[in-house]
């Protein structure tokens, strides 16, 4: 049975879509299954997967709206050895859309469950808001993993996303769980992303991953040619320790467990 984690954090330009994918490929080069779920209507874990948003005939929209099953919507990103449930613009519009439609925030839950047996890891890339696209990310996932860069506001932010997870613990999935905060985009030469990072773990303790992803310009690179850095160039330091993020995702699934 797949465990699903969301990458979420309302901030955009912190590194959740290169979180998603990264860890997607590098779970799969150790052996895992996944399937990446792709909340964001940029749909740029679509394209950063190798798959074109703008060809795809069925997308988690149509699922979500109840128009397709996981089944028929997903399709194989041949380069990265993982599905993909896309997005594309329609997406946007779900927001709205899904306000009158019954269980509106457990739609995709509803959905992911006649595919979870095929997969050891679900990851959903969440859109920078928390948003009711979020929300059915959040109402589905085991856990939530937070990318976040060592900043000033970093802490102050964070802070609202803490109190959406309680509230969506009590209310509507008590099996959520903030499974980590990854520090990324990571320079060690600044002495303040030091300070914030020392704060992080005086803070949060073993909440916050082992695994640190530097900042990179390879990882920065890939999405142009339509894939993750691991699989753009798995010997940049930045792929090398999303690969090391992979091996730690697994780790701490089993102490879950
Ligand atoms: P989000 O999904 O939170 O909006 P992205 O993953 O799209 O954030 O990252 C924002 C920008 O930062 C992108 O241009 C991405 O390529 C770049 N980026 C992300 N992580 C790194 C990194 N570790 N090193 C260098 N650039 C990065
Ligand atoms: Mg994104």
């Amino acid at each position: 049975m797949a465990r699903i984690f969301c990458i979420a954090n309302q901030k955009g330009g912190v590194g959740k879509t290169t979180t998603t994918v990264n860890l997607a490929a590098g779970l799969a080069r150790i052996g895992q299954r996944v399937l990446m779920v792709d909340l964001d209507p940029q749909g740029n874990a679509t394209m950063g997967s190798g798959v074109d948003k703008r060809a795809l005939e069925k997308t988690v929209y149509d699922v979500l709206l109840g128009e397709a099953e996981v089944a028929q919507a997903r399709v194989d990103s041949e380069a990265c050895g993982y599905q993909v449930l896309g997005a594309n613009r329609e997406l946007a519009g779900a927001e709205v859309e899904l306000v009158d439609l019954p269980e509106r925030e457990r739609r995709l839950k509803q959905a992911l469950a006649a595919v979870q047996q095929d997969y050891d890891f679900i990851l959903i890339d969440c859109p920078p808001a928390l948003s009711l696209l979020t929300l059915n990310g959040l109402c589905c996932a085991h856990g939530v993993i937070v990318p976040m860069q060592c900043e000033y506001f970093a802490l102050e932010g964070l802070s609202d996303l803490v109190n959406t997870i309680r509230q969506v613990h009590a209310n509507l999935n008590p099996e959520l769980q903030i499974i980590g905060l990854l520090r990324v985009m990571f320079d060690p030469r600044i002495t303040l992303q030091q300070q914030v990072s020392e704060q992080l773990k005086g803070h949060f303790g073993d909440k916050v991953f082992d695994t640190v992803i530097p900042r990179n310009v390879r990882l920065a690179e890939a999405p142009s040619y339509g894939l993750p850095g691991v699989v753009f160039d798995a010997g940049a330091r930045g792929s090398q320790a999303f690969l090391a993020f992979a091996q730690e995702m697994v780790q701490r699934v089993q102490r879950m467990q």
